[in-house]
């Protein structure tokens, strides 16, 4: 059977069916009536969701994308552990892992088998002045990525505006939860466009290298493999750490470090790491040409979507 195309957010051809589950036992305090189901699949069409939920009406939540390789959820205690922190981080009640583990399981499972799914796990602070969040697991297929994966992607620098050292000094500014107020993580990628580019790398006001919009950067100089240390208010990327697996499998050293945009001169190899899509090799940054390791790129996505053995 065909599954939808999707580059980014556009979905390109034939679907497949996604699958939406609701998740009505959230939190670990929420009490169901008798014999009620903790979640229960919906309509993916239809109209679940309240016009007052906060997640809508002021981008309060928190939220997970989760890729699944033949069925397989990847990183799912790591993402597990990030929505938990995320939850604390924005004062959320505790949440049953257990209960939204078990829906995300199932909306996995209720989507025709395919290579690769990605399910989007939200919560929100609920409905205004319920103090209940809402929860729901949405799971899709057919995203394509090989061609970014084959060319590489062309990458700008921006200002996020906020010094290396925002997560200490504000913490009320969220910088390192994976929270749904993702408008000017969108915005970037409009400017970057305008750049000519197609995605984007955060600098800190102070000058330092940060994150993608929705991706982890990964920089190799010869042997070493670093990414940016992740106090500095970004979040830290399941797909980053399971490609340093890899790479300490391989021989390599691997580091968290304070990197400046003057380190890239030295680097033998820059890469965005995403649960979407995986590993992306970028082939230009500020409109400067970066050589692409197509070998090294292709071992170590067969290894992230768990296709060597
Ligand atoms: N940084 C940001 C801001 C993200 O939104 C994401 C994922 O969407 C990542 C990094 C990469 O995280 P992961 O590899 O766990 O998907």
């Amino acid at each position: 059977m065909g599954f939808p195309r999707i580059r980014g957010d556009t979905v390109t051809d034939a679907p497949s069916t996604p699958t939406l589950v609701m998740i009505d036992k959230v939190t670990l305090a929420a009490t169901l009536p008798e014999g009620a189901a903790p979640f229960r699949a919906v309509d993916p069409a239809s109209n679940t969701i309240n016009a007052t939920d906060l997640g809508i009406t002021r981008g309060d939540g928190i939220f997970e994308g989760l890729g699944v390789v033949d069925g397989h959820i990847q990183a799912f205690d790591a993402h597990l552990a990030r929505l938990a922190r995320s939850a604390r981080m924005l004062d959320l009640p505790d949440l049953d892992l257990d209960v939204i583990a078990a829906a995300v399981r199932h909306s996995v499972e209720l989507h025709a088998p395919a290579p690769f799914l990605l399910s989007k796990l939200v919560v929100t602070r609920g409905i205004e002045g319920s103090g209940i969040p809402t929860a729901w697991v949405h799971t899709t297929g057919g995203f394509d990525f090989d061609a970014e994966r084959a060319n590489g992607i062309s990458v700008v620098l921006l200002d996020r505006g906020y010094r290396h050292d925002v997560a200490q000094t504000s913490p009320w500014l969220l910088q390192g939860a994976k929270t749904l107020s993702y408008a000017v993580n969108k915005s970037v990628l409009r400017e970057a466009a305008r750049r000519g580019a197609d995605d984007v790398i955060f600098l800190s006001s102070d000058g330092y290298l940060l994150e993608g919009p929705s991706a982890s950067l990964i920089v190799r100089f010869g042997n070493r493999v670093v990414t940016p240390r992740v106090d500095l208010g970004i979040l830290e990327g399941t797909t980053q750490v399971a490609a340093f697996d890899y790479f300490a499998a391989e021989g390599y050293e691997t580091s968290y470090e304070l990197l400046t945009p003057a380190d890239l001169a030295g680097a033998d190899g820059l890469w965005l790491a995403s649960s979407g899509r995986q590993i992306a090799p970028i082939s230009r940054l500020d409109g400067q040409e970066v050589a692409i390791d197509r070998d090294l790129t292709d071992r170590m996505a067969a290894r992230l979507l768990g296709r060597t053995a």
